[in-house]
């Protein structure tokens, strides 16, 4: 029998490449290597993730019962730094799914300017039916079955959708168990501040995606104070969002869950509305608010349109009905390349992902550095060197766009593969 394979059956095995948000970062890749020139073997390398993991997840249920679940761990590439990058809960999670991302947080850390590499975790769960117990348990067995691709110097794991710091001790302590039983606190980032975690981690993504909001705002000549905003999602990154934009006087005019959402043209209390979703976990039903679909949310008139749920929001079937001036993207991936090209033709500003929500990973580079060292920074510094790191690479971009007159995307994608293909270039290929 040949072993040898046609192309039918290769692109079936590789159809762990065939995500839609793999595929559309494939194409904002290509255009920024074409932009910066790039070179090609640098290029080719860059298109593909290193290794890919795939575990079974079998968790002892309340009830008794055992049920598997799969998980993955995609690390895409090593160049910067070690793998770094959040482990996502979700119903849909998939391996095309998590190689997108994984080719994102990539990316983002090299616009970032950290030494990281890129990876991306997750196993296909809804985490909203399981009980603490049967999450701990999923984490635990997850954990031990990655565990000998992660560790502190190799790949260090964080929170993602669907996970927490809690999340976060869990794998802290199984990893610890077994590779030593001493504490390796700096093998996961986004862990609680008692056990080696940073202060300023929690709110690091939604008050970096304030800061990104800022600059936008003053690109396009537009005063935060009184500045309509409409906030997709209102998980760790929408709830800070939202809370750091009221803080700045601007008015909040409509927020969602994946509930439902919730539009009071006159801008919410955000502190109310963080107590309210306390006891009710939904924004849905809040007093002094209408209910408004998904679909309505993203197409409202505002001054910025802040996507932080998930991938696929945004593409050719509303491009043209979206009203917002700016859009901040705090989710990865929310807006699809063509749609990218429609809205910066329409004059919409975007700031993309790999800057807008840095400020997530941003941090989790300052903790890591924390638990290396043992020596802890208090909350002020760590929001300051946030604003400094995330609001240089932003400079970097508009400076990038502005030179070669293309959109906002496409020049962070640039600035960020010059950096990766300097470094490779550097490094060359093992073995030659
Ligand atoms: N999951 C977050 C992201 O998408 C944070 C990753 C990290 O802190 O490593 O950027």
């Amino acid at each position: 029998m040949s072993l040898s394979y046609n192309h039918n059956e290769i692109s079936k095995i590789e159809g762990h490449l065939n995500g839609p948000l793999f595929q559309n970062a494939l194409k904002n890749l290509e255009e920024a290597a074409a932009l910066i020139d790039c070179d090609k073997n640098v290029l080719e390398r860059l298109k593909k993730p290193r290794k890919c993991v795939t575990v079974s997840v079998p968790v002892r249920m309340d009830d008794y019962s055992v049920k598997v679940f799969t998980g993955y761990r995609v690390q895409y590439n090593a160049t910067l730094g070690p793998y770094k990058g959040g482990i996502r809960y979700h119903q849909n999670v998939d391996l095309p799914e998590v190689v997108g991302l994984a080719a994102l947080m990539t990316f983002k850390n090299s616009v970032l300017g950290l030494p990281l590499g890129g990876a991306k975790g997750g196993v296909c769960v809804d985490p909203n039916l399981l009980s603490r117990t049967e999450k701990q348990n999923l984490t635990r067995r997850y954990t031990s079955e990655i565990g000998s691709f992660i560790g502190p110097t190799k790949d260090i794991p964080a929170p993602d959708v669907g996970t927490d710091p809690q999340t976060m001790a869990w794998m802290m302590d199984t990893y610890s168990q077994e590779y030593g039983g001493f504490s390796q606190a700096g093998v996961v980032t986004g862990k609680p501040v008692e056990i080696g975690g940073s202060l300023g981690r929690n709110h690091a993504t939604g008050l970096g995606v304030i800061f990104v909001t800022e600059k936008a705002f003053e690109h396009c000549h537009i005063p935060f104070n009184g500045a309509r905003i409409v906030i997709q999602g209102f998980g760790n990154v929408g709830s800070f969002a939202a809370l750091f934009a009221h803080q700045r006087g601007a008015k909040i005019i409509a927020v969602s869950d994946v509930n439902g959402g919730i539009h009071n043209g006159d801008g919410f209390n955000i502190p109310e509305l963080l107590e309210y979703v306390k006891t009710h976990k939904t924004v849905k039903d809040f007093p002094k608010s209408q209910p408004i679909s998904n679909e309505a949310l993203l197409e409202l008139d505002c001054e910025a349109l802040l996507p932080c749920a998930l991938e696929g929001q945004i593409d050719l079937h509303n491009a043209e009905k979206i009203k917002a001036k700016v859009i901040v993207e705090g989710a990865n991936g929310p807006i699809s390349n063509p749609a990218t090209k429609v809205l910066t033709k329409r004059g919409i500003f975007i700031a993309p992902d790999v800057v807008a929500n840095g400020g997530g990973v941003i941090v989790s580079y300052f903790e890591w550095v924390q638990d290396i060292m043992s020596f802890f920074w208090d909350e002020s510094e760590i929001d300051n060197r946030l604003k400094t790191i995330i609001t240089k690479a932003f400079d970097n971009v508009v400076k990038f766009k502005l030179e070669k007159n293309c959109d906002m995307r496409s020049a962070a994608m640039a600035v960020s593969v010059k950096r990766l293909e300097k470094a490779m270039l550097l490094r060359g290929l093992y073995p030659r």
